[in-house]
């Protein structure tokens, strides 16, 4: 539309040409206003409202935008919708650049307008879509319904039938102002209004009294007094495979050295809920040892790799590895406790691996991803594992968010 811009400078000085701008603009911000071909791109539970919106219950082809493009170079309008995570925010940015303009941009949800849910005590979570590129409509709502969303289409549809050749489209710009000092301001206004308010309702209360002195309020509070909810018994599950005290007898047969979580003794209470799953301890240098027992023995049968997760104490790491047995249907935690290594120096513990464990990605493939979350979550390095690299986080990122020892400069506390 490059050359069009120039039209209203010929056409505007000759008699009636105004007219025919006028016209000109009629026709394309009507096509354009009627066409919005948004481009297929969504990240969380917003995109769900926006997937249904093109469905035929909602059918956003009535108001022209009847096919979510795959390309961005073939679509003008990117609804954003979803949460954007900084490590997604290059991406985001660069779907932008891709698209030729004049182009429009829908911010969908809390999330997108301000990290929504997000927003506090989050170190991955951009706060607000309009610090990346420039966003024309805001839509609330976590999520905002369909209706919400073809709204927003609509007063987008209002701004473009208001453009001209005589004003062309040009490119926004994103706020740089960090959304900590916008939410700063916006909270101290809010304490204004609220102080004004307070004022104003206290010097009502004084006139009514003043003009009212005899005035007795028959207002009495009631108490209303509900029924407890009934006691529901838990039921109790099935024993599925072996039992507990079955696990861990095999378990110990192989290595004697290994004991329960939260137990100093080596028997099983038997008052254990037959639904709860065996938890031991065994040490790092019998880990693999034993996992390799429990997975190949045919009693046990351990084939299935369900998580590795971890949980930082003041002074270790217990590593928590999950089996079970696919056709028998027991589970099996292996818990391994790893000091902290004291050799790194204060200021350098935050950013530092601090303990390590053997990997058992030879014994499960599955264990792969499962350990890299860990090793990007909490700084634990798994020896011999095959590509340890960070995974949710970028490559450089400094620190181990699920540390009780992280902090990040992007994080908002939550006012107390
Ligand atoms: S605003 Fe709510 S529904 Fe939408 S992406 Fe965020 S959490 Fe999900």
């Amino acid at each position: 539309m490059g050359i069009m811009n120039v039209v209203p400078g010929i056409l505007d000085p000759i008699p009636g040409g105004k007219q025919i701008v006028n016209m000109l603009d009629y026709v394309t911000n009507w096509a354009r206003a009627n066409s919005l071909w948004p481009l297929t791109y969504g990240t969380s539970c917003c995109a769900i409202e926006m997937m249904s919106s093109s469905m035929a219950r909602y059918d956003i082809a009535r108001f022209g935008s009847e096919v979510f493009r795959a390309s961005p170079r073939q679509a003008d309008l990117f609804i954003i919708a979803g949460t954007i995570t900084a490590k997604m925010a290059p991406a985001l940015q660069m779907l932008w650049d891709q698209i030729p303009g004049p182009k429009y941009a829908i911010a969908m949800g809390a999330c997108t307008i301000s990290g929504g849910p997000f927003m506090y005590d989050n170190y991955s979570v951009v706060r607000g879509a309009n610090t990346l590129i420039p966003v024309d409509v805001f839509i609330p709502g976590c999520p905002p319904r369909p209706e919400a969303l073809f709204h927003g289409l609509l007063t987008l549809r209002d701004k473009i039938l208001r453009e001209s050749f005589r004003t062309p489209w040009k490119e926004g710009e994103a706020i740089d102002q960090p959304y900590a000092d916008r939410w700063t301001e916006a909270c101290k206004a809010w304490a204004e209004l609220e102080r004004i308010k307070d004022e104003e309702q206290a010097e009502a209360r004084r006139q009514f009294k003043e003009n009212n002195p005899d005035y007795k309020s028959s207002y009495k509070a009631v108490r209303v007094k509900k029924d407890a909810f009934p006691e529901v018994p838990r039921p109790v599950a099935p024993v599925i495979g072996l039992s507990a005290s079955e696990l861990f007898s095999i378990a110990l047969e192989h290595d004697p050295s290994i004991t329960l979580y939260n137990s100093d003794s080596k028997e099983i209470s038997p008052d254990r809920p037959n639904d709860m799953p065996l938890d031991i301890i065994v040490s790092k240098e019998k880990y693999v040892d034993l996992i390799s027992f429990l997975k190949n023995d045919e009693r046990t049968n351990l084939n299935y790799y369900i998580d590795v997760t971890a949980v930082d104490w003041e002074s270790h790491f217990d590593v928590i590895t999950q089996l079970m047995s696919i056709e028998k249907g027991h589970k099996f935690f292996v818990r391994v406790s790893l000091p902290k290594d004291d050799s790194i120096e204060e200021e350098k513990r935050a950013t530092s691996i601090l303990a390590e464990i053997p990997s058992i990605c030879h014994l499960y493939p599955a264990a792969e991803w499962k350990e890299r979350e860990v090793f990007d979550m909490f700084g634990i390095h798994f020896e011999n594992h095959p590509d340890e690299r960070r995974l949710f986080v970028d490559h450089d990122f400094k620190g181990y968010p699920l540390r009780k020892d992280f902090t990040h400069p992007h994080i908002m506390k939550r006012p107390v």
